[in-house]
């Protein structure tokens, strides 16, 4: 047999990883080092050479997309496709399990899988049929709180009732819940992991055969399985299954989601005759690149610890491009974008990543006007986002109260009271009178016809958009979208909720508003709200690149695990932003946001741009922070400063923008005591920016604590 397609291109590690033959393989190894090479490798070995069935053969990834090219890498290392080989991502797996055993798991044969969403309005269902307060208990709490069990493997009855108000409450909305997805026959995401779980515990001759068929497990992206998923591994091993897991444990980025880093400890525990191997050896990234991940993960201290290193070349250095604001920053991301297209590269090979969803507005704005094509990768745009739809809907009321769409969408968003068959009377009405939603909703107010709770929450929601309607001419765009999302209620019922789910809907609320505050209306004569409203539609419609055009990637960070790109942008690299202001004061977090940087840089193979922004506006404020610790942790003779019109230059203030430095090329020092003509006399407490738009932080003894150009504020040293 010929095993040279298979064993070509692995280096001693990986072959001594991809041939072992020991019963079970943990490969423990650092970004780009060729885990998942070694898995799609296994897979071919065992079935070439080893003669394993693909029948016998169950991989799990973490995504549609990564399980798909794992496919398409086998298919092509075998010249074969195979079809009787399961690969997938845990959830994909367990509804194929249910779909197939639906009457083992005690499903109805057609039943339907719940969205977050969806689940989130089951559970207000409950709540509200149980009395419940939603200002007390947020629903999307008790939404977070339910899953968290499941992801524990927990059920409602499983849980001791410690006589803990929040516990009992939260148990007896679980207990509910639990009911009514039964009557309903549907399943949430972590139900499906749950009740695939469940299938093999309660049915052994079911788990049985799949132990029987899945000789070989392969799992990559191990660092991220949760307590279920684990679960569901070891049952299904069993004592004979041969388990091969890949992880690194620097990108366990979803903590925060259940994920466990300690299955990869407890592994060598659990799975008797176990090789575990390490891979040193990076493919993927140029040496630059690569000593900058290596630096800013050294910083944890939680690691089981590995050394990374390449022989590739230096390659070019990692570009820094201090902006002036995000929308600098994103011209600047489009300029460069530009250019790398004009030298005839794909644009699928380049990828801009962020922290935050809100981020992508004003970058989308800069590629439509760059005409770039662009995919949100596992996202949804901007202007697409359920909570900004919300927003929208209220500008829309406030401008034309007969818009039914927007009635529909908000009149009970958030939720005042207005239950679907008031809905349904007022429907009835519109479609009897021929009248808008709107109107039939005031005649049924007007003339008494719906019961007094009703009738208040139809008059409440009345009220409120009149007024809002009444001030158009009196207050500016910005002012109305405030409006919008803060009388409504809107953003308050999404900092009600838990997680970052909530955390992201206020961060989009409030960068739309930062969207109306930028606004420039084509016509200033005319009333803004309307061309404002124009603008978001055409920026809606569907400009987004189709499924197979080649097109620039933009993603979050936490999506682009496991991928690669030859160019990489990561924009917003500013404290507050990234890492995230949630994070900043809790160790374990920050150690999360740093393996979060560390998944980032070691995205990119050949060329990696960071940027920050000196000010920006962002969840609807306007911030001044510095740049982020991740860059200042990178050492500088890997950094070189990048500049506009194509110069590229160590500038002479390059310190300045690391406040770490004492200033020196400023002529300050931090801490140092100077005077400014009319603000006094105060301490230097940060430099931040470079160049004639370098920004000192002072605190006065008078007034407080002021951002100054450096270049204009005059100060003298006292
Ligand atoms: P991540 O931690 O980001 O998931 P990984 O460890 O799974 O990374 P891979 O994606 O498998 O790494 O490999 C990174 C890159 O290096 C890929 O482009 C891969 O084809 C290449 N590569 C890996 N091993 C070798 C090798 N021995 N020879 C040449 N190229 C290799
Ligand atoms: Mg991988």
């Amino acid at each position: 047999m010929d095993v040279t397609p298979i064993l070509n291109q692995l280096n001693s590690a990986q072959e001594q990883a991809v041939t072992s033959d020991k019963k079970h393989l943990l490969v423990l190894a650092g970004a780009g080092s060729g885990k998942t090479r070694v898995l799609v490798h296994r897979i071919a070995w065992n079935i070439q050479v080893q003669n394993i069935s693909p029948y016998g053969v169950l991989a799990v990834t973490f995504t549609n997309k990564a399980a798909r090219e794992m496919r398409e890498r086998i298919d092509t290392l075998l010249g074969m496709s195979l079809r009787g080989m399961w690969v997938g991502t845990f959830h994909g797996l367990a509804h194929r399990l249910l779909k197939t055993h639906w009457r083992d798991a005690k499903l109805p044969e057609n039943f339907q899988i719940l969205d977050s969403d969806d689940q989130l309005r089951l559970v207000k269902r409950v709540m509200r049929a149980m009395d419940l307060d939603e200002q007390r208990w947020p629903p999307k709490q008790a939404q977070w709180w339910i899953n968290g069990q499941k992801d524990e493997g927990l059920r409602a009855a499983h849980i001791q009732d410690s006589g803990d108000p929040f516990l009992a409450t939260m148990l007896s909305i679980y207990r509910q819940y639990e009911i009514l997805c039964e009557q309903l026959a549907v399943i949430d995401f972590a139900e499906l992991l749950l009740r695939a779980l469940e299938l093999w515990k309660n049915n052994p001759e079911v788990l049985e055969h799949y132990q029987q068929r899945f000789g070989h497990i392969l799992v990559d992206e191990f660092q991220d399985t949760n307590a279920v998923q684990y679960a569901w591994l070891r049952l299904l091993a069993g004592n004979t299954s041969c388990i091969t897991a890949v992880g690194d444990d620097d990108q366990s980025i979803y903590g925060w989601r259940g994920a466990k880093v300690e299955n990869i400890l407890s592994f060598e525990r659990d799975f008797a005759d176990t090789q575990t191997i390490k891979l040193e050896q990076n493919y993927r990234s140029t040496s630059n690149i690569l000593s900058a991940a290596n630096a800013v993960i050294a910083k944890n201290a939680e690691r089981l610890g590995k050394n990374l290193w390449t022989q590739a070349g230096e390659g070019e250095p990692i570009g820094l491009y201090a902006a002036f604001n995000e929308h600098d920053e994103s011209r600047y991301i489009a300029d460069r974008l530009g250019a790398w297209i004009a030298d005839g590269n794909r644009r699928d090979d380049a990828a801009v990543l962020y922290r935050s969803n809100a981020q992508s507005r004003v970058l989308e704005a800069a590629l439509l006007q760059a005409e770039i094509p662009y995919r949100i990768y596992g996202g949804q745009r901007f202007y697409e986002r359920l909570e900004i739809k919300n927003a929208l809907s209220y500008l829309r009321m406030m401008l034309n109260c007969h818009d039914d769409v927007a009635f529909e969408r908000v009149v009970n968003v958030p939720p005042r009271g207005i239950g679907e068959r008031t809905l349904e009377q007022i429907r009835i009405l519109a479609r009897e009178q021929s009248a808008s939603l709107w109107n039939a909703a005031t005649t049924m107010v007007s003339e008494k016809r719906l019961a007094a709770r009703a009738a208040n929450a139809v008059a409440t929601f009345i009220e409120l958009i009149n007024e809002m309607s009444g001030q158009l001419d009196e207050l500016a765009l910005v002012e109305q979208a405030e409006n919008a999302i803060q009388r409504s209620g809107l953003i308050e019922m999404h900092r009600r909720e838990k997680g970052e789910r909530g955390q992201a809907r206020v961060e989009n609320l409030e960068e739309l508003v930062n969207a109306c505050r930028n606004f420039e209306p084509a016509d200033s004569d005319a009333p803004v709200l309307p061309q404002f409203l124009d603008q978001v539609a055409l920026d809606a419609g569907d400009r987004q690149a189709d499924q197979d055009q080649d097109a620039v990637q933009l993603m979050t960070l936490h999506s682009a695990k496991g991928l690669e790109f030859p160019l990489v942008f990561i924009a917003g690299m500013e404290e507050n932003l990234f890492p995230h202001k949630m994070s900043i004061d809790e160790p374990g977090r920050l150690e999360e946001e740093r393996r979060l940087a560390y998944v980032g840089i070691t995205r990119a193979m050949q060329k990696l741009y960071l940027s920050f922004a000196e000010t920006r506006s962002i969840y609807g404020s306007e911030s001044f922070n510095s740049i982020s610790r991740f860059v200042r942790d990178i050492p500088k003779q890997l950094i070189e400063e990048v500049r506009l019109q194509n110069s590229i230059s160590r500038p002479t203030t390059y310190a300045a923008a690391f406040n770490s430095d004492e200033g020196s090329a400023t002529g300050f020092q931090l801490g140092q005591q100077i005077r400014h003509n009319i603000y006094g006399e105060g301490v230097i407490l940060n430099f931040e920016g470079n160049g004639p738009r370098a920004r000192v932080h002072v605190s006065f003894e008078e007034v407080g604590t002021k951002i100054l150009i450096l270049a204009s504020a005059n100060l003298a040293a006292v």
